[in-house]
């Protein structure tokens, strides 16, 4: 697949173990469409049902954090990190990412109302959030 980061990760697996160099931004828990060549759209309106947002500080935790992957039925874009790092689920600017020379990240729409009108003519994906859904009903973001 074109996308695919098929970087020899190694050399970074303590960095991409440390994870108090994540700031919470949420992005990578966002929904996002793979392309037949791999790459990752992510579609940034669409959040994960398990993602909560901290009013007080904007961060963004996950509420199945310690389980997060026995709940990859629902939420099949949380994959352990360097599975997710090699299918370029983490944004370029994300710190575990941003100093992997040829990385490529998640490639977010300039304007996502015409993915969101097709997505909604199917069922909403399991893993995304009701409330979500719902407020995109009809394209509108
Ligand atoms: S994109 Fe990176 S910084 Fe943002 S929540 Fe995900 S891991 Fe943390
Ligand atoms: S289940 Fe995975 S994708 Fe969903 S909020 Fe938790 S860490 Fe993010």
């Amino acid at each position: 697949m074109k996308y695919l980061n098929n970087m020899e990760l190694s050399p970074y697996l303590e960095h991409l173990q440390d994870e108090s160099v994540c700031q919470r931004c949420g992005k990578c828990c966002k929904y996002a469409l793979i392309t037949p060549e791999g790459a990752v759209l992510s579609i940034s309106s669409l959040s994960c049902k398990f993602l909560e947002r901290d009013p007080e500080s904007s961060n963004y935790s996950c509420s199945v954090y310690e389980k997060r992957h026995a709940h990859n039925e629902a939420c099949e874009w949380c994959l352990p990190i360097t599975e997710a790092v090699k299918r370029g689920y983490f944004p370029n600017r994300c710190p575990y990412v941003k100093d992997i020379e040829g990385y490529q990240g998640r490639f977010e729409l300039y304007d996502e109302r015409g993915v969101l009108k097709v997505l909604h003519e199917e069922e909403k994906p399991p893993g995304v959030s009701e409330e979500d859904w719902e407020f995109t009903a009809g394209g509108k973001k």
